[in-house]
C-alpha cells in the first residue's frame, strides 16, 4: 500500500487529502500533518477581531469555535490519519519527515501544503511591536485589545480617540478596518462615548488602493470605506514600527493605541531548509503545470507555497484559498493517476474572481472579469461561498451547525 503524507492541512492540504482518501480507498495510507489540532478559516477571522460580544468569554472559547474547525470533525470516517505535530524537517534525499519531539515518518508521495507566514520586508518593528493577523491566535489577540482599549478608556487609563494604525491597504487590511469601525460605534455605544472615540488608519505605500482591481470597483471600494470613517493614508510607505505609532518614509509620524501588519506574507520558512527542493528567489516551490515539485516523481507542491505562473497571463497567481483548493483537487487526482499509470492534468487556474467584505452586510464581490456586484447581494453570495465550503468539508449537520454558528456571531455588530 503507498503512503501518501500531507504536509499542511490548510484549504488546499484538507482538499487533497480528502479527494486522495477517496479514489485510492484500499490502495493508499493517506496521512495529513498539521501544528495545530484545527483548520483555520482564515477569511473570517477579521469577524474575529472585530466581534461584538457582550457576554464575558474570557478564554475566546466562542471566538475560536467560529473559524478553527477541527480536523477530527473533518476526517471521521475518511480513512485518514491525522498527526498533530510540528514539522522540523524534511529529508527529501530519503522520504523522511522529521516531527518535532522526535517522531519520524516516511512517504512514497509527499505533498508540500504549509501555506505561507508573514514577512515584514525587513521593517523595523513589525515583528516586535505591530499585532500579526495570520492565525485564529492573532485575530483573538487584536480582539482584546480592542475591548481593553474601551475598558481603559472608560477608566482614564487610555486617552481618546482609540486609533488602530493597519498596516497594508490589501483585501484583509481593508476588510479589518471596515469591521472593526462596526464593532467600535458599538463599544462606543455600551462605553457612553460618541463616534470619534475610534477611529482606523490603513496606511498604503502605492498611490492608490488595490491597483490591481478596475477602477470603478476601487471607487466603490473607497466610498465605503470613507463613509465608515476609515482613514487611508496612500503613499505612506512605512519605515519604522513601534507599539505605539508608526513612522512613514515621508518622514512623518502617525501615533495610534495599536499597530497592525496586514502589509505582506512570504514562504513558509520551513522550505529553505529542505535540502534540494527547488525554490525561487522568494522561497516558494517551483512546480510543474501538473504540480509536481520540479525534477521529482514523489513530491507534489500547492497553494501559498508554491509560485505558480498563470500560462494565460504570464503572471503568478496570488495566494487565495480558492486556487489552494484547485490545486489540491488536481494533485489528488495526479496522484492517483500516477499510483493507477495513467496520465495527469495540468492545473489551469480559474477566472480572478474575489470578494471582500467592506463593513457589516457590505461585500463586494468579482464573480468574472467582467461582472462584479456590491452591497447586500454581495453579502449573500459571500454567504453562499462560505457554507458550500463548510459542506465541502464537513459531514452536513456540522457543517450547517459552524454556519449558523458564524452567522448568528457575526452579524452582531453589523
Ligand atoms: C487574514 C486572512 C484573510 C484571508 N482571506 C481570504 C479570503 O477571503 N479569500 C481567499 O480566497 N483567501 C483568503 N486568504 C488567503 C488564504 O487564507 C490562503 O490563500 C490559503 O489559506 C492558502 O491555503 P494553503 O492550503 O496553501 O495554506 P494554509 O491554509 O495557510 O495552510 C497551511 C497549513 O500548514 C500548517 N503548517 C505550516 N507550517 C507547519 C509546520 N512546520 N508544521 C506543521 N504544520 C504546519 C499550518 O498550521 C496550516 O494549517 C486570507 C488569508 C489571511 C491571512
Amino acid at each position: 500500500m503507498k503512503k501518501i503524507v500531507i504536509l499542511g492541512g490548510g484549504f488546499g492540504g484538507i482538499r487533497c487529502a480528502l479527494d486522495c482518501a477517496k479514489k485510492l480507498r484500499g490502495k493508499a495510507k493517506v496521512t495529513l500533518i498539521d501544528r495545530n489540532a484545527y483548520h483555520s478559516f482564515t477569511p473570517a477571522l477579521y469577524e474575529i477581531a472585530s466581534a461584538y460580544q457582550p457576554d464575558d468569554d474570557p478564554f475566546a472559547l466562542e471566538l475560536r469555535r467560529a473559524v478553527a474547525v477541527p480536523y477530527k470533525d473533518i476526517f471521521k470516517g475518511k480513512n485518514i490519519d491525522f498527526i498533530q505535530a510540528e514539522i522540523s524537517s524534511v529529508d527529501i534525499r530519503v522520504s523522511h519527515i522529521v516531527l518535532a519531539g522526535g517522531g519520524k515518518l516516511d512517504f512514497d508521495y509527499a505533498v508540500f501544503a504549509l501555506g505561507a507566514q508573514a514577512a515584514d520586508f525587513d521593517i523595523p518593528g513589525v515583528y516586535d511591536y505591530a499585532y500579526q493577523f495570520k492565525t485564529t491566535d492573532d485575530a483573538v489577540a487584536l480582539h482584546n485589545k480592542l475591548e481593553t482599549s474601551f475598558r481603559d478608556a472608560v477608566q482614564g487609563r487610555m486617552p481618546l480617540p482609540i486609533k488602530f494604525l493597519i498596516i497594508g491597504a490589501g483585501f484583509t487590511g481593508i476588510e479589518l478596518a471596515a469591521e472593526l469601525m462596526m464593532c467600535a460605534r458599538k463599544l462606543s455605544r455600551r462605553h457612553g462615548f460618541n463616534r470619534r472615540a475610534f477611529s482606523a488608519v490603513l496606511f498604503e505605500a502605492g498611490p492608490e488602493i488595490l491597483p490591481t482591481v478596475k477602477e470603478v470597483e476601487r471607487k466603490k471600494i473607497m466610498a465605503r470605506l470613507t463613509d465608515l470613517g476609515v482613514v487611508v493614508m496612500t503613499n505612506s510607505a512605512v519605515e519604522n514600527v513601534l507599539s505605539d505609532s508608526v513612522k512613514l518614509k515621508t518622514g512623518q509620524t502617525v501615533a495610534g493605541t495599536a499597530v497592525v501588519w496586514t502589509a505582506g506574507v512570504q514562504a513558509n520558512r520551513l522550505l529553505e531548509t529542505v535540502h534540494g527542493l527547488p525554490v525561487t528567489d522568494k522561497g516558494k516551490i517551483m512546480v510543474d503545470e501538473n504540480l509536481r515539485v520540479q525534477n521529482s516523481d514523489k513530491l507534489f507542491a500547492l497553494g501559498d507555497c508554491v509560485e505558480f505562473v498563470d500560462p494565460k497571463t504570464q503572471k503568478s497567481i496570488p495566494g487565495l484559498a480558492y486556487h489552494a483548493i484547485d490545486q489540491g483537487k488536481i494533485t489528488a487526482s495526479n496522484i492517483t493517476a500516477v499510483i493507477q499509470n495513467r496520465s495527469s492534468h495540468a492545473y489551469k487556474p480559474h477566472v480572478n474572481s474575489w470578494a471582500v467584505p467592506i463593513g457589516g452586510k457590505f461585500v463586494l464581490v468579482q464573480i468574472s472579469s467582467s461582472l462584479w456586484v456590491s452591497g447586500f447581494l454581495g453579502w449573500l453570495i459571500r454567504l453562499w461561498i462560505d457554507v458550500r465550503y463548510f459542506l465541502s468539508i464537513l459531514p452536513l449537520k456540522k457543517a450547517l451547525a459552524l454556519f449558523k454558528k458564524d452567522l448568528v456571531l457575526f452579524v452582531k455588530n453589523d
